[in-house]
């Protein structure tokens, strides 16, 4: 099975961020590294906060199900809110070495990310094609979706602090992994339905070759994007593109 790009048709966009967009050194040597070194401070100064406390709450169940499962956590104490926080941070290292999609801790880099946004630290890096391609994807009246594996609510941080601006208003619609696994056929068929579109009328360009293959799947046209510093895609199946300078033509 080949995914062919119908030059009609497509009357919505569908983007990954990491890989994509934005260069995943970003995620993993900028976004990741920052919570990691702030969580302990930012636990200290809001560990009494209800938001806090919920992702803390999301936290221990999940601990619960690690112990159960016999993996050997670190363990959560209790017996002084410094035990307790310190307690928790070996815990979240524990998961963020694992790359676990925690919503607990999701949650939680999220608070801490803003506050970096916030105050100037980080301002995410997007491909100097994007913004000029989803300008004209626009003007030609294609709406624009994201899904990506970060939270809604940290896609929209970025977004709202690139190094191109406050770009929020030109996307109508976000989606992460609460609409399911983005290696799932049937969370792109959820998302079709919510963008009021077929599913051949929307093209997916991720740089991941099995989340175009569940989109495909699915319905929707695909593009492979391959950026400097990505993983090699070996499936040859997915139309490729470098950059998003010829989109314009595609659509
Ligand atoms: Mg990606």
């Amino acid at each position: 099975m080949t995914s062919m790009l119908s030059a009609a048709g497509i009357r919505g966009i569908l983007l990954d961020i990491e890989g994509t967009v934005t260069p995943i050194s970003f995620v993993h040597e900028v976004l990741f590294p920052y919570a990691r070194a702030r969580v302990s401070d930012y636990l200290a100064a809001h560990f009494e906060g209800a938001e806090v406390m919920s992702d803390l709450a999301r936290l221990r169940e999940e601990h619960a199900f690690d112990v159960r499962e016999g993996r050997e956590p670190p363990p959560l104490l209790d017996a002084s809110s410094e035990a307790a926080i310190d307690s928790f941070v070996s815990y979240i290292f524990w998961l963020m070495d694992r790359d676990r999609k925690s919503p607990g801790l999701k949650s939680l880099q999220g608070k801490i990310w803003e506050q970096g946004y916030a105050n100037g630290t980080l301002t995410a890096p997007l491909y100097a094609d994007v913004l000029p391609a989803i300008k004209k994807a626009r003007v030609a009246g294609l709406k624009i979706a994201i899904f990506s594996s970060g939270s809604v609510f940290a896609q929209r941080l970025l977004f709202a602090h690139s190094d191109a601006g406050d770009i929020t208003k030109l996307i109508d619609q976000h989606f992460d992994t609460s609409t399911g696994p983005k290696t799932a056929s049937e969370s792109y068929g959820r998302i079709s339905l919510a963008m009021d579109l077929a599913a051949a009328e929307i093209l997916f360009i991720s740089d991941v070759v099995s989340e175009l293959d569940a989109a495909c799947t699915a319905g929707m046209q695909t593009l492979l994007c391959v950026r400097p510093g990505n993983p090699a895609q070996s499936d040859g199946k997915h139309a490729g593109i470098e950059n998003f300078d010829r989109l314009p033509e595609i659509i």
